[in-house]
């Protein structure tokens, strides 16, 4: 669910006009819904509000400070995976305590400034990882609280890029050398073992993955807790998907009520990670059509976001529906939606039935809030887009537009070029 439809055939952000905000900030333009973040980061506080828990928001699908300090304002915490999403994090006020750190390749840098805030936990990924924390935390005379991430060989049945949980992913630790990981962790000094983490893909739309995963890590719990292991946070990652087609992804609380009966009557504090399910659907990407175009047969909607603005469509060739913000009676076309980069990969939308476009006229790419600006880029030095935020009939501009001079601001002609 969310806050963007149509109101007497006009396009709105919650009681905005889409067309308002697209004419006072220009285009492209993310717009995010702040009701329907507090919405989606509430749906998880409530299923799982009479077990003890942490939602742990997965920083990189959508970083921008206006939404962390929404969540930080009610009670969210971060899941990071760079030392870059550790500083935004605290910036926005996300306490240190609900802070987790993940990721395959965390530099001696970023282990220091976890170490130094006092981070909840580092979800590590390898005894490789373990050892270097060990040597960090030691120099430092403190224990560093880490959390094993454990691969429980589970299909997500997911887009194979966004898959993470199977042998052959280079995520985490194979759940058959889990145990001998844990003792190594229990023999080095400045480690102090207080959680298991599992994370086993995006865009996941059947609960099965979920209760799979979380069975075999709990057998895995049991056995730490035959070895005196003090296990007290139990991660299950995030993932969960959300409709950008037809796609029906149970809700968190669908999730919630098959997973909680599994943990009944343990000590632990449940921790959890959405990233997409809490900012996908709260977000539009609003793009102006440019050009139209014929050609051998072809038709394409030239508009003026690209690839560089939402990558999804070219990385994954992920699916986003693509609606004018003017409704209308119109004949239906068949076009590939393109952006302006000179790359044959650019399109936000290929051989898609569409309503019939004119030349000028704004786009909305809905379901655009996560993975949408957080990897977007400059490539064809195009400064990065703005992003407004709306609340009910207020909006505020939550990142205002790069320009030229941001572009070229850290490079440096050598002195034999002048
Ligand atoms: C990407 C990621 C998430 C968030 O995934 P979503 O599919 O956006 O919910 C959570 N945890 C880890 C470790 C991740 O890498």
């Amino acid at each position: 669910m969310h806050f963007f439809s149509y109101k007497e055939d006009e396009l709105y952000a919650e009681d905005v006009p889409v067309r308002l905000l697209a004419e006072k900030y220009g285009t492209p333009l993310y717009i995010y819904s702040y009701k329907t973040l507090l919405r989606h980061f509430n749906a998880y506080n409530n299923a799982y509000k009479d077990f003890p828990h942490i939602v742990c928001y997965a920083l990189k699908a959508n970083s921008n400070g206006a939404v962390l300090r929404l969540l930080a304002k009610n009670g969210g915490g971060a899941d990071i995976v760079s030392g870059g999403e550790l500083f935004r994090a605290m910036k926005a006020g996300i306490p240190a305590e609900k802070i987790v750190y993940a990721g395959v390749g965390k530099k001696e840098e970023e282990i220091r400034s976890a170490l130094m805030a006092k981070i909840l936990m580092f979800n590590v990924e390898s005894a490789d990882e373990l050892r270097e924390i060990d040597r960090i935390a030691g120099k430092m005379r403190t224990k560093a609280p880490v959390a094993l991430r454990i691969n429980p060989d589970i299909d997500a049945k997911t887009h194979p890029y966004i898959s993470t949980g199977m042998r052959e992913h280079k995520f985490g630790i194979s759940i058959d050398d889990a145990l001998e990981n844990y003792r190594l962790a229990s023999r080095l000094k400045h480690i102090r073992v207080v959680g298991i983490q599992k994370h086993i893909g995006s865009q996941i739309t059947k609960t099965s993955p979920f209760v799979d995963a979380l069975k075999r890590i709990l057998v895995l719990l049991d056995e730490l807790n035959r070895e005196k292991f003090d296990i007290k946070y139990l991660d299950i990652g995030g993932g969960l998907g959300i409709t950008y087609v037809n796609e029906k992804p149970p809700v968190p609380a669908d999730v919630a009520k098959k997973l909680l009966p599994l943990l009944k009557g343990r000590d632990i504090t449940l921790i959890m990670e959405p990233g997409r399910s809490i900012v996908g659907n709260a977000g539009i990407l609003v793009t102006k059509a440019l050009y139209l175009k014929k050609s051998s047969g072809k038709e394409f909607v030239i508009v003026d976001a690209g690839m560089n603005d939402l990558m999804r469509p070219s990385l994954y060739e992920a699916y986003h529906h693509i609606i004018p913000i003017a409704r209308k009676k119109r004949n239906m076309i068949m076009a590939d939606i393109v952006g302006p980069i000179c790359e044959s990969g650019d399109f936000l939308a290929k051989g898609r039935k569409i309503a019939k476009v004119n030349k000028g006229e704004y786009l909305s790419v809905m379901s655009a809030g996560a993975y949408g600006m957080s990897m977007s880029s400059n490539y064809n030095s195009r400064p990065s887009v703005a992003e407004v935020m709306v609340n009910g009939k207020t909006h505020s501009l939550i990142r205002k537009r790069g320009t030229y001079e941001e572009l070229i601001s850290n490079e440096n002609i050598p002195g034999y070029l002048r």
